[in-house]
């Protein structure tokens, strides 16, 4: 059998990654954990953990370091992740986390890091037609500009080992899943 996937997936807002990474986790049998998802569980559970986080999330604001750290290590962790493999999407999203990742899994623990790419007037456009509760104007804007400040960077750290792929992300979901299909297929065949 083939051995579990283990990507990481970067794109900024309203690029599909949670639709991408939904069909790909499906494809590879692999887990898709997201961390956006993971927290906004908490939020809806009303939890203490969750109150606070809401607080970063409704302002467009990056929760703590310190704080996501704790989150994808214990679920990283669990035996499924470790068993089935995974598509990581919202994490890492800055340096710092990128170097926290390296810790859970070893400098060499990702096999891939896939850049989906969508013009920032495209997703803009895509943002307006979706209706999360933190989908709200000024906190889209702040965070396109934290990606472009803080996860932008990613992708020399990735670039710098060999790990970093870029797809275009305009055109049909079958059309860019297609792609990222592709681009992981032949990652995996090269190592
Ligand atoms: P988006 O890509 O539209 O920002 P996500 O679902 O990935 O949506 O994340 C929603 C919010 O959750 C972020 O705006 C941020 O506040 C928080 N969040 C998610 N992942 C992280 C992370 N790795 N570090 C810090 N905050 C995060």
């Amino acid at each position: 059998m083939a051995s579990p996937v283990r990507l990481v997936v970067l794109g900024r807002q309203g690029a599909g990654k949670g639709t991408q990474c939904a069909r790909l986790a499906q494809h590879y049998g692999a887990l898709h954990i997201s961390t956006g998802d993971m927290l906004r569980a908490a939020v809806a559970e009303g939890t203490e953990f969750g109150r606070k986080a809401n607080e970063y999330m409704s302002a467009g604001d990056l929760v703590p370091d310190d704080v996501m750290l704790g989150v994808v290590t214990d679920r990283l962790a669990k035996p499924d992740a470790v068993e089935h493999g995974f598509l990581l999407d919202g994490y890492p999203r800055n340096v710092s986390q990128a170097e926290a990742l390296d810790g859970m899994v070893g400098a060499d623990g990702i096999d891939r890091v896939i850049d989906i790419d969508v013009p920032l007037e495209v997703v803009l456009e895509r943002i307006k037609g979706r209706a999360r509760s933190d989908d709200n104007e000024e906190a889209v804007r702040r965070r396109l500009e934290l990606y472009e400040t803080q996860t932008r960077p990613l992708t020399a750290f990735y670039e710098a080992r060999g790990k970093m792929a870029t797809v275009d992300g305009v055109g049909s979901e079958d059309e860019v899943f297609e792609r990222l299909r592709k681009v992981i297929d032949e990652g995996s065949q090269r190592s």
